[in-house]
């Protein structure tokens, strides 16, 4: 969805998720792909168009995000709020395997948003293979909340 974002909230942003998903961590440089403003809470579920409800976010986890904010997750098949980029740290609910090839959930939160957003859909494992043999990815660094 295209959202109109203010000069200063954009920049905000761009500052915060360091021009990378905030969900799967794939670089704009990498995909050569726009990040995409995506709503935490929808607006369809009155989210606002606010910082503290916004992150950036890849075309493919905006998508398959769709207007969700809940997912089950796959361990104890327990429904739980998805991953908040804004309130909660990446590194806490996800880690890399294969040494940033797939992305693996430590919670429930993070195992449900892997699976829900589907992190390690067909095509951006391979595209993070190629990234990961020449030293692009991870971005790896954790970010200020
Ligand atoms: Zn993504």
């Amino acid at each position: 969805m295209s959202v109109y974002l203010p000069q200063e909230l954009r920049r905000q942003l761009e500052e915060a998720d360091d021009h990378c998903c905030a969900y799967c961590q794939t670089s704009q440089a990498n995909s050569g792909q726009r990040m995409v403003p995506d709503h935490i809470i929808p607006e369809s579920k009155e989210g606002q168009t606010i910082f503290e409800n916004l992150c950036f976010s890849c075309r493919a986890c905006n998508e398959f995000k769709g207007s969700r904010t809940l997912g089950l997750d796959p361990l104890t098949g327990e429904t739980v709020l998805l991953f908040n980029p804004r309130k909660q740290s990446w590194f806490d609910h996800f880690t890399w395997e294969d040494s940033g090839i797939r992305i693996i959930g430590l919670t429930a939160v993070g195992r449900a948003t892997v699976v829900a957003l589907q992190m390690n859909h067909e095509v951006i494992v391979p595209a993070r293979r190629k990234w990961v043999a020449v030293g692009w990815h991870p971005p790896g660094q954790e970010r200020e909340l």
